[in-house]
């Protein structure tokens, strides 16, 4: 990955920048949403404070395809350009299944009234969502918030200390397992569905279909091969019961049950197999049962995390720090409770609707008996992609104003 991406600072530096704003914003978590609203907090002048716990550098890899729901705030940050050279248009969306034999292939130009589906490594996003440049603490994180009705006081830990600042709201934006929403959430408000199922992302070399998405659905596994710019990641995921053998012995349970021969497929398994780099991911989601607590708002997965079957959760992430990044920019220290309640009462709809369309999917794709996939591949040659990405086509037409 090349170009600018955020410039790791002290905390320090980022407390003393943020102590003279007129709205003093702390932002947990420099993950797809947290940096989208940072940076247009940016654009206005402001200085939040941006911490995420990792270390510089340590991103998680996968790709994503991004819905046109971005577009606005790609806009609002200048970097559209950016962003159509670092990802790759998805025009055709190819389903096979359970032995690899393709069963159709679906234009996705028409499916989209307007704007592309595009096809990105995660840190190639994040470094276009950073282009203008601003500060990042790395290895930091929040241990404690305490509000009153004037301000939130959180406590700041850097791996060197700990410090104490007030700020006039709190962000959290750190991911499906936000520690910083348990500092405000009871556990019986966060729920969420867990398909039992899981996987791994590996890497392969680009094609000569760099414009097509490709799923094999499986019984008992889920291939997908998404090419993004220069290569294509692979995700190959099964019942948890199933995967714990590991990646090498999955793979070859699924080269197994496959009929067809594809040169795709084939470096697909053969790169999850080899191990290098594959990450595990669980396929599990959650909600929250609010997105706000006074001064304190949750945003991204924190507020409602995606299983990844509609390939929507980053573009929902983006579309929610948009709204925010707004409503914030118009708030007064006094006004942030009630505008963290408005921001929930428009985005939080949307959201779970788009949530509940991943749902409905992941009951279609997460087939593990034969019989069970023999039915669905019968049903899958009739299967409208338009029908099935209804709900998701309706937040595209009707699009908040970012
Ligand atoms: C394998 C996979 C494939 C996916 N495919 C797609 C797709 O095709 N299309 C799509 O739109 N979505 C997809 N998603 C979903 C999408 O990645 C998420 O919805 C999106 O990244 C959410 O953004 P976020 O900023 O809320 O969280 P994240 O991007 O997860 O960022 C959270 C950040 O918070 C940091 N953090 C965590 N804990 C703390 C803490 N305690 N303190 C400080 N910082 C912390 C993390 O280091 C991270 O940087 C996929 C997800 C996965 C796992």
């Amino acid at each position: 990955m090349s170009g600018r991406v955020l410039e790791s600072v002290p905390l320090p530096e980022q407390l003393a920048a943020v102590g003279r704003d007129p709205l003093r914003v702390l932002v947990v978590g420099a993950g797809v949403a947290g940096v989208t609203l940072a940076q247009l907090l940016r654009t206005a002048g402001l200085h939040p404070v941006l911490v995420d716990r990792r270390t510089a550098g340590a991103d998680p890899g996968y790709m994503l395809g991004l819905m046109p729901l971005v577009d606005p705030a790609l806009r609002h940050l200048g970097v559209e350009d950016a962003y159509r050279e670092r990802s790759v248009p998805v025009r055709r969306y190819a389903l096979r299944d359970r032995a690899g034999r393709p069963v159709r292939e679906y234009p996705l130009a028409g499916l989209l009234a307007f704007g592309d589906y595009r096809g990105i490594e995660r840190g190639e996003l994040l470094a276009v969502l950073a282009a203008a440049g601003g500060a990042v603490t790395h290895g930091a994180t929040v241990t404690g918030l305490a509000q009153d009705g004037e301000r939130v006081r959180a406590v700041l830990a850097d791996g060197i200390g700990e410090e104490t600042a007030e700020f006039d709201v709190a962000i959290a934006a750190d991911g499906m397992h936000s520690a910083t929403r348990a500092l405000v959430l009871d556990d019986g408000q966060v729920t969420g569905l867990d398909t039992g199922w899981g996987g791994w992302v590996a890497w392969t070399d680009s094609d000569d279909a760099p414009d097509r998405y490709d799923e094999c659905w499986g019984a008992g596994f889920l291939l997908r091969t998404y090419p993004v710019r220069d290569r294509i990641g692979v995700f190959v995921g099964g019942p948890r019961r199933d995967t714990a053998a590991g990646p090498a012995a999955f793979a070859a349970r699924v080269r197994g049950q496959l009929r067809a021969e594809d040169v795709r497929l084939d470096r697909a398994l053969a790169a999850v197999a080899a191990g290098d780099g594959t990450r595990f991911w669980p396929m599990t989601d959650v909600r929250s049962a609010t997105w706000s607590g006074g001064r304190v708002g949750l945003l991204g997965d924190a507020a409602a995390g995606f299983l990844p079957t509609a390939g929507i959760g980053a573009g929902m992430a983006i579309e929610s720090a948009a709204v925010l990044g707004r409503l914030l920019l118009q708030a007064t220290p006094g006004s942030v409770p009630e505008v963290l309640r408005r921001y929930e009462a428009r985005q939080r709809p949307r959201v779970e609707a788009a949530q509940q369309n991943s749902r409905v999917l992941a009951r279609m794709v997460f087939r593990s008996s034969r019989p069970a996939a023999v039915a669905r591949d019968l049903a899958a040659r009739f299967l409208s992609l338009d029908r099935a990405l209804a709900p998701i086509r309706r937040l595209l037409d009707d699009r908040p104003e970012v």
